[in-house]
């Protein structure tokens, strides 16, 4: 049983105006129904970094999108599988996790950046640059849908594009589908060619280098952590340019007490719960389609079983490839037990 009180001490560190008892009494209330559901239902529960603060008080993993995918493939007696993110990453889950029920609490949480990679127009834009670069190689980031992945030679995360690619065999690559993302691994790797994709995820874009440099001129010794999808004027300014699940390491692991996270602004709350003892500063913007998940739709997810997400075979086995072949390009030793038995 949650405890109003207790709730209250832990996510008020987020947001203190907003959980307040009142609040965080119909919270524990709902969040005691979920865990009855997930017995009943035998599921794991999975939250994404960038969730409401209350999500996480009732999730078996949090972290980032591929990682929580293979880290529910490994929970082997589970029957069912609920996504705390958006569409996407609810589809990698059952990618890596064919024989389990994948259920996302809203269809509606989309990704603008996954939409910009719509599967037709990526076969015909493959077609079209292979044509000119016969050698072409494609590189598609996690936050694509299984489709696209599965017309990819490799799949990436924030955390290791710029090592897929440098590893890929291929001198010009497609890099789907986040263009700063792309013009962060040109920097990096001059000796390739790397046509982007039109994409960005507008949250990320929408930072911009003023607002960062503005709280770096009133803390100078926080340190800065960028997400790379961030644009490279922002990107120039971190300390480091980390995947959210980096940024939580590095917060955890540095000397410094004071930081700022360049993201998503879930990723400021989970911090700011998970490491009391440091400071955390706001240069962030909020995703509408995370923030479409509630308590209210993964009770209802739990009692339906519904929505769920399913796959054609050759799509899923196709998306199941092109994640492989990341691991085998970036660390052949350390491929995951949900990707070797399958
Ligand atoms: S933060 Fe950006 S990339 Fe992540 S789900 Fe939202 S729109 Fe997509």
């Amino acid at each position: 049983m949650f405890d109003p009180k207790d709730l209250m001490d832990r996510l008020s560190r987020a947001d203190p105006t907003y959980y307040t008892l009142g609040i965080c009494e119909k919270i524990a209330s709902k969040l005691d129904r979920i865990l009855e559901l997930k017995t009943e239902r035998n599921a794991v529960v999975l939250a994404h970094n960038y969730q409401r603060p209350e999500i996480f008080e009732i999730a078996d993993f949090t972290g980032d999108s591929l990682g929580l995918s293979l880290s529910a493939a490994e929970v082997k007696d589970a029957d069912v599988i609920v996504f705390c993110g958006v569409h996407f990453m609810a589809e990698t889950a059952k990618v890596v996790s064919p024989s389990k029920k994948v259920i996302l609490p809203n269809l509606q949480a989309g990704c603008s950046l996954a939409d910009t990679a719509d599967a037709e127009d990526v076969r015909v834009r493959i077609a079209e640059l292979r044509e000119q670069y016969p050698d072409l190689g494609v590189v598609c980031y996690v936050n694509t849908t299984a489709a696209v992945k599965a017309q990819c030679d490799a799949c990436c995360t924030s955390a290791n594009a710029v090592g897929v690619i440098q590893a890929m065999p291929n001198d010009v690559i497609l890099y789907i589908p986040d263009e700063n993302m792309a013009a962060h691994a040109q920097k990096r790797i001059p000796e390739k060619i790397i046509i982007p994709w039109e994409g960005n995820c507008y949250v990320h874009h929408e930072i911009t280098a003023e607002s960062v440099k503005h709280i770096k001129e009133i803390r100078p010794n926080m340190k800065v952590l960028v997400h790379p999808e961030c644009r490279e004027d922002v990107v120039k300014l971190a300390d480091a340019a980390l995947s959210t699940s980096g940024m939580i390491k590095f917060a955890q692991k540095s000397d410094a007490n004071e930081f700022l996270a360049v993201t998503e602004c879930g990723l400021s709350d989970l911090l700011t719960i998970e490491v009391p003892d440091k400071q955390f500063f706001r240069a962030c913007k909020i995703c509408r389609f995370m923030k479409m998940i509630t308590l209210d739709n993964i009770i209802q997810t739990l009692e339906t079983l519904q929505p769920e997400i399913t796959l054609p075979e050759d799509v899923r086995a196709g998306a199941e490839r092109s994640i492989k072949r990341m691991f085998e390009l970036t660390s052949p030793d350390r491929l995951p037990e949900a990707l070797v038995v399958s």
